[in-house]
Protein backbone atom coordinates (compact mmCIF):
# COMPACT_ATOMS: atom_id res chain seq x y z
CA UNK A 1 0.00 0.00 0.00
CA UNK A 2 1.07 3.58 -0.75
CA UNK A 3 1.39 5.34 2.28
CA UNK A 4 -1.00 8.12 1.10
CA UNK A 5 -2.98 5.06 0.89
CA UNK A 6 -2.54 4.11 4.33
CA UNK A 7 -3.11 7.06 5.93
CA UNK A 8 -6.55 7.64 4.24
CA UNK A 9 -7.36 4.22 5.51
CA UNK A 10 -6.17 4.87 9.44
CA UNK A 11 -8.06 8.14 9.05
CA UNK A 12 -10.88 6.64 7.77
CA UNK A 13 -10.98 4.48 10.80
CA UNK A 14 -10.69 7.09 13.19
CA UNK A 15 -13.53 8.77 11.50
CA UNK A 16 -15.62 5.44 11.90
CA UNK A 17 -14.88 4.62 15.64
CA UNK A 18 -15.65 8.56 16.19
CA UNK A 19 -12.68 9.09 18.65
CA UNK A 20 -12.35 12.59 18.82
CA UNK A 21 -13.90 13.73 21.58
CA UNK A 22 -15.44 17.84 20.04
CA UNK A 23 -16.75 16.28 17.38
CA UNK A 24 -20.43 15.19 17.11
CA UNK A 25 -20.55 11.89 15.43
CA UNK A 26 -23.45 9.97 14.61
CA UNK A 27 -22.80 7.26 16.07
CA UNK A 28 -22.09 8.47 19.04
CA UNK A 29 -25.46 10.14 18.99
CA UNK A 30 -28.02 8.79 21.87
CA UNK A 31 -31.00 8.33 19.00
CA UNK A 32 -32.50 5.11 20.43
CA UNK A 33 -35.16 4.61 17.25
CA UNK A 34 -38.19 2.11 17.26
CA UNK A 35 -37.73 0.12 14.22
CA UNK A 36 -40.90 -1.80 12.82
CA UNK A 37 -40.12 -4.63 11.19
CA UNK A 38 -41.25 -4.78 7.83
CA UNK A 39 -44.43 -6.93 8.03
CA UNK A 40 -44.91 -5.89 11.69
CA UNK A 41 -48.62 -4.69 12.53
CA UNK A 42 -48.54 -1.52 13.58
CA UNK A 43 -51.65 -0.55 15.60
CA UNK A 44 -50.97 2.33 17.29
CA UNK A 45 -50.97 4.62 14.16
CA UNK A 46 -54.45 6.43 14.18
CA UNK A 47 -54.45 7.03 17.84
CA UNK A 48 -51.00 8.80 17.75
CA UNK A 49 -50.16 12.30 16.05
CA UNK A 50 -47.49 12.63 13.24
CA UNK A 51 -45.49 14.53 15.32
CA UNK A 52 -45.41 11.99 18.13
CA UNK A 53 -44.68 9.32 15.59
CA UNK A 54 -41.88 10.45 14.25
CA UNK A 55 -40.42 12.18 17.33
CA UNK A 56 -40.67 8.88 19.34
CA UNK A 57 -39.30 6.48 16.55
CA UNK A 58 -36.18 8.52 15.50
CA UNK A 59 -35.44 9.21 19.16
CA UNK A 60 -36.56 12.74 19.82
CA UNK A 61 -38.62 11.90 22.83
CA UNK A 62 -39.76 8.41 24.94
CA UNK A 63 -42.69 8.67 26.85
CA UNK A 64 -42.48 8.03 30.89
CA UNK A 65 -45.32 8.09 31.89
CA UNK A 66 -48.65 8.89 30.23
CA UNK A 67 -48.37 12.70 29.38
CA UNK A 68 -44.90 12.29 30.53
CA UNK A 69 -41.67 12.37 28.18
CA UNK A 70 -38.35 12.64 28.06
CA UNK A 71 -36.99 14.79 25.76
CA UNK A 72 -33.96 13.08 24.08
CA UNK A 73 -30.43 14.63 23.18
CA UNK A 74 -32.09 15.74 19.69
CA UNK A 75 -35.08 16.96 21.27
CA UNK A 76 -33.33 18.55 24.10
CA UNK A 77 -30.76 20.59 20.98
CA UNK A 78 -33.73 21.80 19.82
CA UNK A 79 -35.66 23.10 22.73
CA UNK A 80 -32.24 25.29 23.74
CA UNK A 81 -32.27 26.72 19.76
CA UNK A 82 -35.57 27.91 21.17
CA UNK A 83 -34.73 29.39 23.90
CA UNK A 84 -32.22 31.04 22.76
CA UNK A 85 -34.76 32.50 20.47
CA UNK A 86 -36.87 33.59 23.03
CA UNK A 87 -34.02 34.90 25.56
CA UNK A 88 -32.96 37.39 22.56
CA UNK A 89 -36.71 38.71 21.92
CA UNK A 90 -37.26 39.14 25.59
CA UNK A 91 -33.73 41.07 25.95
CA UNK A 92 -34.69 42.96 23.54
CA UNK A 93 -38.12 44.37 25.64
CA UNK A 94 -36.15 44.63 28.73
CA UNK A 95 -37.82 41.64 30.29
CA UNK A 96 -35.73 39.99 32.83
CA UNK A 97 -35.38 35.98 33.66
CA UNK A 98 -36.16 34.47 36.92
CA UNK A 99 -37.00 31.27 38.62
CA UNK A 100 -40.08 30.70 40.53
CA UNK A 101 -40.64 27.73 42.55
CA UNK A 102 -42.44 24.82 40.69
CA UNK A 103 -44.46 23.92 43.94
CA UNK A 104 -46.81 26.28 45.21
CA UNK A 105 -48.92 26.83 47.57
CA UNK A 106 -52.75 25.54 47.60
CA UNK A 107 -54.14 28.64 50.07
CA UNK A 108 -52.69 30.69 47.25
CA UNK A 109 -54.72 29.35 44.85
CA UNK A 110 -58.03 29.64 46.53
CA UNK A 111 -56.93 33.00 47.63
CA UNK A 112 -57.71 34.19 43.86
CA UNK A 113 -60.79 31.16 43.24
CA UNK A 114 -58.71 29.60 40.88
CA UNK A 115 -58.49 26.30 43.13
CA UNK A 116 -61.95 25.91 42.44
CA UNK A 117 -62.19 26.91 39.16
CA UNK A 118 -59.34 25.58 37.12
CA UNK A 119 -60.43 22.25 39.27
CA UNK A 120 -59.79 18.95 38.74
CA UNK A 121 -56.72 19.80 35.78
CA UNK A 122 -54.55 21.46 39.06
CA UNK A 123 -52.32 18.77 40.24
CA UNK A 124 -52.90 18.91 43.48
CA UNK A 125 -50.32 16.69 46.41
CA UNK A 126 -49.87 17.10 49.93
CA UNK A 127 -47.17 17.63 51.93
CA UNK A 128 -46.17 15.17 55.25
CA UNK A 129 -47.90 18.07 57.52
CA UNK A 130 -51.08 17.77 55.24
CA UNK A 131 -50.68 21.15 53.70
CA UNK A 132 -51.88 21.25 50.34
CA UNK A 133 -49.84 22.42 47.25
CA UNK A 134 -49.74 22.51 43.79
CA UNK A 135 -48.00 21.85 40.60
CA UNK A 136 -48.20 24.71 38.93
CA UNK A 137 -49.81 24.96 35.32
CA UNK A 138 -48.90 29.01 35.64
CA UNK A 139 -47.69 31.24 37.61
CA UNK A 140 -49.83 34.45 38.24
CA UNK A 141 -50.37 33.82 42.10
CA UNK A 142 -46.77 32.91 42.53
CA UNK A 143 -45.26 35.80 40.88
CA UNK A 144 -47.97 38.83 42.33
CA UNK A 145 -47.62 37.07 45.80
CA UNK A 146 -43.71 37.76 45.12
CA UNK A 147 -44.30 40.95 44.03
CA UNK A 148 -46.77 41.87 47.05
CA UNK A 149 -43.77 40.87 49.46
CA UNK A 150 -41.64 43.55 47.75
CA UNK A 151 -41.67 46.64 50.36
CA UNK A 152 -42.18 49.92 48.66
CA UNK A 153 -42.35 48.96 44.92
CA UNK A 154 -41.77 52.24 43.51
CA UNK A 155 -43.16 53.76 40.44
CA UNK A 156 -39.83 54.66 38.98
CA UNK A 157 -39.43 50.46 39.11
CA UNK A 158 -42.05 50.00 36.76
CA UNK A 159 -42.76 48.84 34.14
CA UNK A 160 -41.16 45.15 34.97
CA UNK A 161 -41.26 42.53 32.83
CA UNK A 162 -40.48 39.19 34.58
CA UNK A 163 -40.17 35.85 32.70
CA UNK A 164 -39.34 32.16 33.21
CA UNK A 165 -38.92 28.89 31.12
CA UNK A 166 -39.89 26.02 33.29
CA UNK A 167 -41.92 22.88 34.14
CA UNK A 168 -45.99 23.16 34.08
CA UNK A 169 -48.21 20.62 34.93
CA UNK A 170 -51.92 20.01 34.23
CA UNK A 171 -53.50 17.03 35.33
CA UNK A 172 -55.02 16.24 31.79
CA UNK A 173 -57.93 13.94 31.99
CA UNK A 174 -57.12 12.37 28.09
CA UNK A 175 -53.00 13.38 27.46
CA UNK A 176 -52.66 12.59 23.84
CA UNK A 177 -50.32 13.47 20.95
CA UNK A 178 -47.41 13.33 22.98
CA UNK A 179 -45.95 16.99 23.57
CA UNK A 180 -48.49 18.59 22.18
CA UNK A 181 -50.58 18.08 25.30
CA UNK A 182 -49.18 16.07 27.88
CA UNK A 183 -49.49 16.48 32.02
CA UNK A 184 -45.96 17.67 32.29
CA UNK A 185 -44.83 20.69 29.53
CA UNK A 186 -42.03 23.07 29.43
CA UNK A 187 -43.70 26.87 29.05
CA UNK A 188 -42.08 30.64 28.25
CA UNK A 189 -44.42 32.71 31.24
CA UNK A 190 -43.44 36.35 31.14
CA UNK A 191 -45.65 38.63 33.34
CA UNK A 192 -45.52 42.53 33.42
CA UNK A 193 -46.43 45.05 36.22
CA UNK A 194 -47.56 48.36 35.33
CA UNK A 195 -48.33 51.39 36.89
CA UNK A 196 -51.52 52.51 35.07
CA UNK A 197 -53.88 50.69 32.51
CA UNK A 198 -52.51 52.69 29.96
CA UNK A 199 -49.23 51.80 30.62
CA UNK A 200 -49.94 47.81 30.81
CA UNK A 201 -51.64 48.34 27.24
CA UNK A 202 -48.19 49.40 25.77
CA UNK A 203 -46.36 46.81 27.67
CA UNK A 204 -49.01 44.69 25.95
CA UNK A 205 -47.85 46.15 22.36
CA UNK A 206 -44.20 45.58 22.69
CA UNK A 207 -44.34 41.87 23.94
CA UNK A 208 -47.09 41.10 21.13
CA UNK A 209 -44.50 42.63 19.08
CA UNK A 210 -41.89 40.20 20.51
CA UNK A 211 -43.87 37.22 19.62
CA UNK A 212 -44.05 38.31 16.48
CA UNK A 213 -40.41 38.26 16.40
CA UNK A 214 -40.20 34.64 17.93
CA UNK A 215 -42.62 33.14 15.29
CA UNK A 216 -40.90 34.93 12.95
CA UNK A 217 -37.95 33.32 13.41
CA UNK A 218 -39.19 30.05 14.07
CA UNK A 219 -40.49 30.53 10.38
CA UNK A 220 -43.44 28.59 10.39
CA UNK A 221 -46.64 30.34 9.20
CA UNK A 222 -48.90 31.06 12.20
CA UNK A 223 -52.09 32.70 13.21
CA UNK A 224 -52.70 35.81 15.40
CA UNK A 225 -56.49 35.54 16.90
CA UNK A 226 -58.60 37.74 19.62
CA UNK A 227 -59.39 35.60 22.04
CA UNK A 228 -61.72 34.87 25.04
CA UNK A 229 -59.85 35.54 28.35
CA UNK A 230 -61.79 32.37 30.07
CA UNK A 231 -59.88 31.20 33.44
CA UNK A 232 -57.52 34.16 33.57
CA UNK A 233 -59.22 36.70 33.53
CA UNK A 234 -58.40 40.22 32.46
CA UNK A 235 -59.70 41.98 29.40
CA UNK A 236 -57.87 41.50 25.87
CA UNK A 237 -56.34 38.01 24.75
CA UNK A 238 -54.76 36.44 22.04
CA UNK A 239 -53.59 33.40 21.14
CA UNK A 240 -51.10 32.15 18.29
CA UNK A 241 -51.81 28.96 16.51
CA UNK A 242 -50.13 26.73 13.77
CA UNK A 243 -52.88 25.82 11.65
CA UNK A 244 -53.10 21.77 11.53
CA UNK A 245 -55.54 19.03 11.77
CA UNK A 246 -54.28 17.30 14.42
CA UNK A 247 -55.14 20.71 16.28
CA UNK A 248 -57.60 21.40 18.83
CA UNK A 249 -59.00 24.77 18.65
CA UNK A 250 -61.61 25.76 16.34
CA UNK A 251 -60.47 29.25 14.51
CA UNK A 252 -62.11 31.60 12.27
CA UNK A 253 -59.65 33.36 9.74
CA UNK A 254 -60.48 35.98 6.99
CA UNK A 255 -59.19 34.62 3.38
CA UNK A 256 -59.08 38.36 2.81
CA UNK A 257 -57.17 40.09 5.27
CA UNK A 258 -55.66 37.63 7.64
CA UNK A 259 -57.66 38.77 10.76
CA UNK A 260 -58.56 35.81 12.95
CA UNK A 261 -60.90 34.79 16.33
CA UNK A 262 -60.80 31.64 18.00
CA UNK A 263 -64.77 30.81 18.97
CA UNK A 264 -66.42 27.81 20.88
CA UNK A 265 -68.69 27.57 17.79
CA UNK A 266 -67.03 27.74 14.17
CA UNK A 267 -69.92 29.66 11.88
CA UNK A 268 -68.30 30.94 9.03
CA UNK A 269 -69.30 34.57 8.32
CA UNK A 270 -68.40 37.99 6.77
CA UNK A 271 -64.95 39.57 8.53
CA UNK A 272 -66.17 41.67 10.45
CA UNK A 273 -62.49 43.51 10.58
CA UNK A 274 -62.56 44.49 6.69
CA UNK A 275 -65.94 43.86 5.94
CA UNK A 276 -65.40 41.86 2.42
CA UNK A 277 -63.26 38.57 3.31
CA UNK A 278 -65.36 35.59 4.46
CA UNK A 279 -64.15 33.70 7.32
CA UNK A 280 -63.37 30.11 7.18
CA UNK A 281 -63.01 27.45 9.96
CA UNK A 282 -59.90 25.96 10.03
CA UNK A 283 -58.01 23.86 12.99
CA UNK A 284 -55.18 24.90 14.66
CA UNK A 285 -52.68 24.39 17.46
CA UNK A 286 -52.48 27.11 19.92
CA UNK A 287 -48.66 27.90 20.88
CA UNK A 288 -49.38 30.76 22.70
CA UNK A 289 -51.55 32.86 24.75
CA UNK A 290 -51.51 36.65 25.75
CA UNK A 291 -53.44 38.38 28.58
CA UNK A 292 -53.89 42.05 29.78
CA UNK A 293 -55.00 41.28 33.19
CA UNK A 294 -55.73 44.18 35.00
CA UNK A 295 -56.16 43.75 38.79
CA UNK A 296 -57.54 40.33 38.86
CA UNK A 297 -54.53 39.05 40.96
CA UNK A 298 -52.90 42.04 42.26
CA UNK A 299 -56.09 42.95 44.42
CA UNK A 300 -56.81 39.69 45.70
CA UNK A 301 -52.96 39.50 46.71
CA UNK A 302 -52.46 43.10 47.82
CA UNK A 303 -49.68 43.58 45.18
CA UNK A 304 -49.20 47.58 45.20
CA UNK A 305 -46.67 50.15 44.38
CA UNK A 306 -46.07 54.09 45.41
CA UNK A 307 -47.39 55.79 42.76
CA UNK A 308 -45.62 59.65 42.14
CA UNK A 309 -47.72 61.11 44.88
CA UNK A 310 -46.94 58.70 46.76
CA UNK A 311 -49.79 57.08 47.58
CA UNK A 312 -50.16 53.17 47.57
CA UNK A 313 -52.21 51.91 44.02
CA UNK A 314 -52.64 48.18 42.71
CA UNK A 315 -50.27 47.30 39.77
CA UNK A 316 -51.50 46.68 36.44
CA UNK A 317 -50.53 42.77 35.27
CA UNK A 318 -50.49 41.49 32.00
CA UNK A 319 -49.39 37.96 31.18
CA UNK A 320 -47.89 36.12 28.31
CA UNK A 321 -47.44 31.84 27.65
CA UNK A 322 -45.06 30.32 25.24
CA UNK A 323 -45.88 26.35 25.48
CA UNK A 324 -42.52 25.28 24.59
CA UNK A 325 -42.07 21.80 24.35
CA UNK A 326 -45.52 22.45 22.36
CA UNK A 327 -44.14 24.49 19.74
CA UNK A 328 -41.59 21.81 18.83
CA UNK A 329 -43.70 19.29 18.38
CA UNK A 330 -46.18 21.96 16.59
CA UNK A 331 -43.29 22.92 13.81
CA UNK A 332 -42.75 18.77 13.32
CA UNK A 333 -46.38 18.01 12.88
CA UNK A 334 -46.78 20.69 10.37
CA UNK A 335 -43.54 20.06 8.30
CA UNK A 336 -43.43 16.66 8.51
CA UNK A 337 -44.05 14.44 5.76
CA UNK A 338 -45.44 10.97 6.70
CA UNK A 339 -42.38 9.09 7.18
CA UNK A 340 -39.95 11.85 7.31
CA UNK A 341 -39.34 14.19 10.40
CA UNK A 342 -38.31 17.89 9.49
CA UNK A 343 -37.96 20.78 11.56
CA UNK A 344 -38.13 24.37 11.20
CA UNK A 345 -34.32 25.34 10.30
CA UNK A 346 -34.31 27.63 13.31
CA UNK A 347 -35.07 24.89 15.60
CA UNK A 348 -32.72 21.50 13.64
CA UNK A 349 -31.58 19.89 16.39
CA UNK A 350 -28.26 19.90 14.10
CA UNK A 351 -28.38 22.32 11.29
CA UNK A 352 -25.72 20.24 8.97
CA UNK A 353 -24.89 16.44 8.41
CA UNK A 354 -22.28 15.55 7.27
CA UNK A 355 -21.57 12.51 5.30
CA UNK A 356 -18.17 10.79 4.66
CA UNK A 357 -17.58 8.12 1.96
CA UNK A 358 -18.11 4.60 2.60
CA UNK A 359 -15.55 2.74 3.92
CA UNK A 360 -13.18 0.66 1.12
CA UNK A 361 -14.97 2.73 -1.24
CA UNK A 362 -13.00 5.04 -4.01
CA UNK A 363 -14.01 7.97 -2.53
CA UNK A 364 -12.75 6.86 1.19
CA UNK A 365 -9.40 8.29 0.21
CA UNK A 366 -10.66 11.53 0.63
CA UNK A 367 -12.45 10.61 3.45
CA UNK A 368 -10.72 13.70 5.59
CA UNK A 369 -12.48 15.94 3.38
CA UNK A 370 -15.31 15.61 5.78
CA UNK A 371 -13.83 16.64 9.37
CA UNK A 372 -11.68 19.19 7.74
CA UNK A 373 -14.62 20.83 6.37
CA UNK A 374 -16.45 19.87 9.67
CA UNK A 375 -13.51 21.89 11.83
CA UNK A 376 -13.57 24.68 9.22
CA UNK A 377 -17.19 25.21 9.54
CA UNK A 378 -17.03 24.94 13.40
CA UNK A 379 -14.61 27.68 13.81
CA UNK A 380 -17.57 30.03 12.30
CA UNK A 381 -20.07 31.40 14.75
CA UNK A 382 -23.38 30.74 12.89
CA UNK A 383 -22.41 26.93 12.74
CA UNK A 384 -20.42 26.42 16.24
CA UNK A 385 -21.91 22.76 17.59
CA UNK A 386 -24.26 22.65 15.20
CA UNK A 387 -22.93 19.94 13.10
CA UNK A 388 -23.08 16.49 12.87
CA UNK A 389 -20.95 13.97 11.05
CA UNK A 390 -23.01 10.47 9.95
CA UNK A 391 -19.45 8.33 10.67
CA UNK A 392 -20.90 4.98 10.04
CA UNK A 393 -18.81 4.32 6.84
CA UNK A 394 -19.30 0.53 6.80
CA UNK A 395 -23.06 1.91 5.57
CA UNK A 396 -23.37 3.16 1.75
CA UNK A 397 -23.80 7.36 1.06
CA UNK A 398 -27.40 6.40 -0.03
CA UNK A 399 -28.38 4.55 3.25
CA UNK A 400 -26.84 7.14 5.57
CA UNK A 401 -28.44 10.19 3.14
CA UNK A 402 -32.06 8.34 3.43
CA UNK A 403 -31.38 8.37 7.46
CA UNK A 404 -29.94 12.07 7.89
CA UNK A 405 -33.30 13.18 5.89
CA UNK A 406 -35.70 11.07 7.64
CA UNK A 407 -34.33 12.75 11.32
CA UNK A 408 -34.78 15.88 9.52
CA UNK A 409 -31.20 17.56 9.50
CA UNK A 410 -32.10 20.37 7.14
CA UNK A 411 -28.80 20.38 5.07
CA UNK A 412 -26.38 17.56 4.39
CA UNK A 413 -23.85 17.35 2.91
CA UNK A 414 -22.25 14.69 1.03
CA UNK A 415 -18.80 13.45 0.58
CA UNK A 416 -18.88 12.33 -3.17
CA UNK A 417 -17.32 11.45 -6.12
CA UNK A 418 -16.82 14.71 -7.23
CA UNK A 419 -14.81 15.38 -4.28
CA UNK A 420 -12.25 13.41 -5.93
CA UNK A 421 -11.82 16.70 -8.23
CA UNK A 422 -8.52 18.27 -8.00
CA UNK A 423 -10.47 21.34 -6.42
CA UNK A 424 -13.10 18.75 -4.72
CA UNK A 425 -16.60 19.97 -4.77
CA UNK A 426 -19.43 18.67 -2.03
CA UNK A 427 -23.12 17.74 -2.99
CA UNK A 428 -25.21 19.38 -0.71
CA UNK A 429 -29.39 18.57 -0.44
CA UNK A 430 -31.34 21.09 1.00
CA UNK A 431 -34.26 19.11 2.02
CA UNK A 432 -37.15 21.74 2.92
CA UNK A 433 -36.49 22.96 -0.51
CA UNK A 434 -36.41 19.96 -1.72
CA UNK A 435 -33.32 20.93 -3.95
CA UNK A 436 -29.51 19.47 -4.27
CA UNK A 437 -26.22 21.39 -5.74
CA UNK A 438 -22.60 20.93 -5.59
CA UNK A 439 -19.99 23.45 -4.08
CA UNK A 440 -16.21 23.49 -3.63
CA UNK A 441 -15.92 24.15 0.30
CA UNK A 442 -15.93 28.32 0.22
CA UNK A 443 -18.61 28.03 -2.01
CA UNK A 444 -20.43 25.67 0.29
CA UNK A 445 -20.30 27.78 3.48
CA UNK A 446 -21.36 30.61 1.48
CA UNK A 447 -24.00 28.86 0.52
CA UNK A 448 -25.09 27.85 4.19
CA UNK A 449 -24.35 31.16 5.74
CA UNK A 450 -27.14 32.57 3.01
CA UNK A 451 -29.76 30.25 3.80
CA UNK A 452 -29.06 30.31 7.37
CA UNK A 453 -29.75 34.13 6.96
CA UNK A 454 -32.95 33.85 4.77
ZN1 LIG B 1 -60.89 40.42 6.64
Amino acid sequence: MLPAQERSVMLMKKIAKGTHRNVNYVSRLFQPQNVVPKDGIVKREDSLSKSQKLMHDLGVIRQASPGAFHLLPLGERSLQKLIRIVDDEMCKINAQKLLLPLLTSGELWKSTGRWEDIGEELFTLKDRHDRELVLSPTHEEAVTELMASIPQLSYRQLPLLLYQVTSKFRDEMRPRFGLLRGREFIMKDLYTFDTSAEAASETYKAVSKAYDNIFRRIGIQYFKVSAVTGVMGGSVSHEYHFPAAVGEAKLLICESCGYGTSLESCVPSECPECGHGFLKCCPGIEVGHTFLLGTKYSVPLKARFTTVEGKSDFLQMGSYGLGMTRILAAGVEVLSLPDEMRWPIALAPFTVCIVPPKEGSKESAVAHLAEELYHRMNSIDSFRNDLIIDNRCNMTIGKRLFEAQRTGYPFIVVIGRKALQPVPEFEVHHILMDKKASFNETALIEYLKEQLNK
